[in-house]
């Protein structure tokens, strides 16, 4: 879970003549005065769910055609992935059907990758150089995995993103050896600490579970879980001293083939897994599209692009430009309702009104693996069975309100 820094100061705004185009469009709105046209949903992520809802219940805004770009049909939920590996869910328990969500939307889903955006033309160009055109867009496409970047290419290095590859190559590591597999996380924020709880607890569904696997937290040098209350770092702490999981407050780099953290040798390891937050998709940077210093999509409060009024984005992809805001899943999906109210007035031709406040503390529930888990809320924590529970019953109710949706239940 990476933080975006707050960026007003290097916003990059898009040339002035645009900027003068799009204030007429501000004024007149996205679609004002023009036939019903497209509405783009880029990535099927935590955040366009909560769109798709909107338009099973209310239709597609403006009487606009729909259309949701994204590679697969399904949504992987992230946060139940270190319960997959513990043996707590099915590996398909935490998926959301993108298509058929489409479907009862109204809208198309079109299966495929963006790969560039010009906003002036109003086309995004997908991998397969595919144009789609669009009078309203908005992006959740989550960020990339940058582990290769940080740690340096490597046979072995998996990378978190995208999730549903780490899950198959995961699912698909075989026990084609002895002893123990042998783990190394890179990245000591909440995503490396639960996957590294997630395998060291690895569960009976998983071939190489037995022997346990032998699991090592690189957690760089800011140590475990930045950001996170004191009271916090220091049960997980206690709780990866007791599974055995040893942790290294240096980052991990492979130097000539060998796996390093400082000084230090990590080797032998199996498989290392890049836990080290996401970067902005190189199609962003290169669109002219305001970003902020790390290269992700600038919104305001209402989720829309600063450069571009018909520009929205949310999720791990955008960065608030008037208030720094962690890059995780809680905030994708609180924006959600915000970013779909504010998509229909400016189908509507009307200014987007609709404002995400975050609340001042995030519930984060970190599964500790083994039937336990910690809970962080500001400067609060708590840890025992019953959180699990409450983390299992939080991450069931949302999937099951978009499997109700999918099913037209
Ligand atoms: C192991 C793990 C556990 C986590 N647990 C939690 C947690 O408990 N709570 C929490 O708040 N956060 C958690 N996070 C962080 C959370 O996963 C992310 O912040 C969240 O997934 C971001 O959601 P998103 O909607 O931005 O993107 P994503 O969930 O990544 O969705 C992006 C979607 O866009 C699609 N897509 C990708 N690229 C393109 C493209 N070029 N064109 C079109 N479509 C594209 C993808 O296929 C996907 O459907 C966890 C992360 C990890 C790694």
């Amino acid at each position: 879970m990476s933080s975006a820094p707050d960026s007003r100061e290097s916003l990059r705004v898009a040339e002035p003549q645009a900027m003068k185009r799009e204030m007429m469009q501000e004024k007149t709105g996205g679609m004002a005065g023009r036939a019903p046209g497209v509405v783009l949903l880029v990535g099927g992520g935590h955040a366009h769910v909560a769109v798709l809802a909107d338009w099973i219940a209310h239709g597609v805004p403006g009487g606009a055609r729909g259309v949701l770009l994204t590679p697969d049909r399904y949504l992987r939920y992230s946060g139940m992935v270190p319960g997959w590996l513990a043996g707590q869910h099915g590996q398909d328990e935490g998926l959301v059907d993108l298509a058929a969500l489409a479907t009862r939307a109204g809208a198309q889903w079109m299966p495929g990758r963006c790969a560039a955006i010009d906003p002036e033309a109003r086309v995004v160009t997908t991998a397969n150089g595919h144009a789609v055109a669009f009078d309203i867009a908005s992006f959740d496409t989550g960020g990339e995995g940058r582990g290769a970047v940080l740690l340096g290419a490597d046979p072995r290095l998996l990378e978190v993103r995208p999730i549903d590859a780490l899950v198959d190559r995961l699912a698909n590591l075989c026990a084609s050896r002895r002893g123990p597999l042998r783990f190394v996380v890179a990245g000591g924020g909440s995503g490396g600490v639960e996957l590294a709880f997630g395998l060291r607890n690895a569960g009976r569904n998983l071939a190489w579970a037995d022997p346990r696997p032998e699991v090592t937290l690189a957690a760089g040098e800011g140590g475990l879980l930045p950001g996170f209350a004191p009271a916090v770092r220091q049960r997980v702490a206690r709780a990866l001293a007791r599974q055995g999981i040893a942790v290294i407050a240096a980052s991990a780099r492979f130097e000539d083939g060998a796996l390093m953290a400082g000084p230090q040798s990590l080797e032998p390891a199996d498989c290392v897994i890049a836990a080290t937050g996401s970067a902005a998709p190189g199609w962003v940077q290169a669109s002219g599209l305001a970003t902020d210093a790390a290269g992700f999509i600038a919104v305001d409060a209402h989720q829309c692009s600063p450069s571009h009024r018909h520009i929205f984005a949310a999720g791990d992809v955008a960065a608030r430009i008037d208030r720094a805001l962690a890059h995780s899943g809680v905030h994708a999906v609180f924006a959600g309702p915000v970013l779909a109210a504010n998509l229909r007035a400016a189908a509507a031709g009307k200014a987007p009104r609709a404002v995400y406040r975050p609340r001042r503390h995030s519930l984060y529930l970190l599964n500790t693996g083994d039937g336990s888990a910690i809970a962080s809320y500001g400067p609060l924590a708590a840890e025992g069975r019953w959180v699990l529970a409450l983390k299992h019953a939080i991450d069931k109710r949302w999937i099951a309100q978009y499997a109700a949706l999918a099913r037209g239940a």
